[in-house]
């Protein structure tokens, strides 16, 4: 079972639980990534990523943007996903969940 301590009162706690069972305090599972599960800030932006995604998004051209070079082709080729994955792609990108080739989120507009 992977462990770790409640960021509130500094109990061991499992790693996936929603709530401190010592504390009671609810656990934000994005925090916890941002504090060690190796997702950082993305280098890349979010305005060319949605730029990109809006006009060029079934050609896979934000893809290449971020360096997800591989799906970037697979979507030229399929043309976005038939315009579906494109189109979830640019919405993943303005809600600032969308990442780059290293995991990285990509939640800064400039
Ligand atoms: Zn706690």
């Amino acid at each position: 079972m992977e462990e770790r301590r409640c960021p509130y009162c500094d109990e061991v706690i499992n790693l996936n639980a929603k709530k401190c069972k010592h504390c009671g305090e609810f656990l934000d599972p994005t925090l916890v990534a941002a504090n060690g599960g190796g997702v950082g800030q993305s280098a890349k932006k979010m305005l060319p990523a949605f730029i990109l995604c809006w006009f060029f998004g079934a050609f896979g051209v934000h893809r290449f943007y971020v360096g997800k070079t591989g799906t970037g082709i697979i979507q030229l080729f399929t043309l976005g996903g038939l315009g579906i994955w494109a189109l979830i792609d640019l919405i993943t990108i303005v809600m600032g969940n969308f990442t780059d080739a290293d995991g990285n989120k990509i939640n800064q507009w400039t």
